[in-house]
């Protein structure tokens, strides 16, 4: 006989536990043994005041981004609506089925106001790669680092030629953020080069055609990952130019020796950061190996001798060319003497004009000019220690582990859906970097270190 459903008949009081209804192979259940928010009260305690109404609970408001975070939900309205919803959301959050979702406009409150000035978003990051330390997941043999592009949210239009600079008429908190950190070498003060556009809208973006795509206003979110199980170990937001990536690099390696006191015995990088003063800063200054193509400008394209040909002599301090003949630093007297290296750090090696005229390779070194040149860096040490490394087979494992961080920047835009920004300015780059670096922390812990009632089964 069919059954027929029985309606009316609703049960007067119901036993009910969020807890059973959230499968136990949940990922929010699986990360959730890796979050330990305990310190977070104590740190955000000198930001609140003991006086006023009872705030929003913080320690909610982070499980919550948490959970946007981790699970791609990029705006804050919906992750209000999600949690008000969703079980699992609601369990994580330590909400009952009664429990209030907080409004979506307390994060923006809350977020330029105590967040930011208790750097509480650079804490939880930090909690998570003490967390990864503490289950043996950081082994600190190996670095990578790298940074990715990702979209400002600024409209193209709102723009003015960069020549012009930033007109009176841009206003706004982002305006305002740019102009506080014009200084800093992560942004403004990064290179002397002026933007093709500046954006009214946000200023620090950089207008970028990086990509084989139409230009557009990115930051760069920097990662510095260690090569055991890809954990990020350090993040910085820049904008998005060279010598700014470079500089998160040295604040990331030396903020991670601080922070943590592991730092590593090589790094693996791509040749944005193969010039010859961050070689040597590695080198000489870290004692890091560096497992990074050398940024070199000396090839030629018209058949004739490369620098490769030439030999050093370290002894005499002059190359031996192909044709046995010696070149040496240029040594003409001059009135007010000059410095032996030019301001980009490079000494000019010269051969004789006598000893070129007479020579029967000159068609195969340097048909134009009368004698040949030779540039050295003051820190070709350092360039010649990344050469020799460069051949080595230790060298083609670094170049396939240096996929690792670019896996984890695609996952970042694919699954955690980070391919655009939300938040403007420096600060706002900032916050969004920090949180998706540590849910990717946090996901990396939940997939490595299964649950032990799985694990069992
Ligand atoms: S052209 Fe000058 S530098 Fe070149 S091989 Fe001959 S002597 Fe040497």
């Amino acid at each position: 006989m069919m059954g027929e459903r029985t309606v009316m008949q609703e049960a007067l009081f119901y036993s009910f536990r969020i807890e059973d209804h959230v499968p136990a192979d949940h990922l929010l259940r699986s990360i959730d043994r890796f979050v330990d928010l305990t310190g977070i009260r104590e740190h955000l305690k000198p930001f609140y005041s003991a006086m006023s109404r009872p705030s929003i609970d913080p320690e909610l408001m982070i499980r919550m981004l948490i959970v946007g975070y981790c699970m791609g939900i990029r705006s804050e309205r919906r992750l209000c609506e999600e949690v008000h919803l969703n079980l699992a959301y609601r369990w994580f959050c330590r909400l009952d089925l009664d429990g209030a979702v907080p409004d979506h406009s307390t994060f923006s409150k809350n977020r330029h106001g105590r967040f930011r000035d208790s750097d509480l978003l650079r804490k939880l990051f930090e909690m998570t790669v003490e967390r990864c330390m503490a289950e043996g997941l950081v082994g600190a043999e190996g670095f990578a680092v790298d940074a990715s592009l990702i979209r400002a949210d600024v409209h193209r239009q709102r723009s003015e030629p960069g020549e012009e600079g930033l007109p009176p008429k841009a206003a706004g908190r982002a305006v305002r953020e740019y102009l506080e950190v014009l200084d800093d070498a992560a942004f403004g003060g990064a290179t002397p080069v002026t933007p093709k556009r500046i954006n009214l809208t946000d200023p620090a973006a950089r207008w970028t055609a990086a990509t084989r795509e139409a230009a557009f206003y990115s930051y760069s979110t920097n990662y510095l990952i260690d090569l055991d199980h890809a954990v990020i170990v350090d993040v910085e937001a820049t904008t998005s130019v060279r010598q700014a990536e470079v500089t998160a690099q040295r604040r990331m390696i030396d903020r991670t020796q601080e922070r943590f006191g592991i730092w590593p015995e090589r790094l693996v990088a791509d040749t944005a950061y193969g010039s010859a003063p961050n070689l040597a800063w590695l080198v000489e200054d870290k004692s890091i190996e560096p497992h990074i193509p050398v940024f070199d400008k000396s090839a030629r394209s018209d058949d004739t001798f490369e620098r490769s040909a030439f030999t050093f002599d370290h002894e005499d301090d002059s190359y031996v060319c192909p044709g046995g003949k010696r070149l040496h630093p240029s040594n003409r007297n001059f009135k007010t003497p000059r410095p032996r290296a030019n301001a980009d750090g490079f000494v000019r090696y010269r051969a004789r004009q006598q000893d070129c005229s007479t020579c029967d390779l000159k068609q195969h070194c340097t048909p134009r000019m009368p004698a040949r040149k030779i540039m050295r860096s003051v820190h070709e040490g350092a360039r010649d220690m990344a050469r020799n490394i460069a051949t080595t087979d230790a060298y083609l494992v670094s170049r396939r582990q240096r996929k690792k961080v670019e896996m984890l920047f695609a996952h970042l835009k694919r699954i955690l859906k980070l391919d655009r920004l939300r938040l403007r300015g420096p600060n706002g780059a900032k916050d969004e970097f920090h949180l998706a670096a540590a849910a990717q922390n946090l996901r990396k812990m939940a997939k490595m270190i299964p649950m032990p009632e799985l694990a069992m089964a």
